[in-house]
């Protein structure tokens, strides 16, 4: 499976905020985008799940995904655990995992699904009854990214996964993100200002700036950048 975009726009009425992204995600990768804030990251992910309007080429598996609308998107496959994580504060934890599986018309597989998301998550299994709401949150992370592999997606987007986590979880949480690409092979493109962390666990990274893709290559390549150590790494 591959994702193919190519001379993406999208934006919000009449602002425009991608002007042609295009970018090739290879099958079972970890792509990572990384970019200042206001780069058009976010709505790039939104634009692969068909949450805002888009002009241009998406192609998933062949199929053209590009102006679909969002539950459309979510039957073949796609996946969005958006900033902020989109959980049912109110609802339980049981709940929120099941509603991730409503696209799913093989119902008797969903208990099956469950069952492999608290492997991946075990502190899950602890808190089915809780409202997600009551949970740390490092558990609603887990929680929101839990929820989206009910779908049984093809393709996982992660917006900011690391937002307002302590390190030490994160890396438990990117810890899981690998394993779940390895051992499903789910093509992940996540969005992270934890540039690190994303290198870390992508094979190919792109840089957006101003709603452009300014540089692309292999995660070694662009951690390997000048410019990007400075801007996003740190050191240099
Ligand atoms: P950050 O790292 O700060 O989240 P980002 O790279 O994810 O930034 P976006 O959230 O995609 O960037 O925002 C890109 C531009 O689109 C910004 O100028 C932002 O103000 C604008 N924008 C985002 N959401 C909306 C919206 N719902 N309506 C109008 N403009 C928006």
């Amino acid at each position: 499976m591959t994702l193919i975009v190519e001379d993406l726009v999208a934006g919000y009425g009449d602002a425009r905020v991608l002007h042609g992204v295009r970018l090739t995600v290879g099958d079972g990768e970890i792509c990572a985008i990384l970019g200042p804030n206001g780069a058009g990251k976010t709505t790039l992910l939104r634009a692969l799940s068909g949450m805002v309007k888009v002009r241009g080429r998406i192609a998933l598996d062949g199929a053209e995904l590009a102006g679909r609308p969002p539950d459309a998107l979510a039957r073949q496959g796609v996946a969005h655990v958006p900033e902020g994580r989109g959980t049912f504060m109110p609802l339980t934890v049981e709940e929120n995992l099941r509603l991730g599986a409503y696209v799913r018309r093989d119902r008797a597989s969903v208990e099956e699904d469950l069952e492999r998301v608290h492997t991946y998550f075990p502190v899950l299994r602890t808190r089915l009854k809780q409202a997600a709401g009551s949970l740390s949150g490092g558990e609603q992370q887990m929680l929101a990214i839990g929820r989206a592999l009910m779908l049984r997606p093809r393709l996982l987007l992660l917006d900011e996964p690391s937002l307002g986590l302590a390190p030490l979880v994160t890396r438990e949480l990117f810890r899981i993100v690998q394993a779940v690409n390895a051992e499903e092979r789910t093509t992940v493109v996540v969005v992270e200002q934890n540039a690190h962390l994303a290198l870390g666990i992508a094979q190919q990274a792109h840089v957006l700036e101003t709603g452009r893709i300014v540089l692309s290559g292999t995660a070694e390549r662009i951690r390997a950048d000048e410019q990007v150590a400075q801007s996003y790494l740190g050191y240099r």
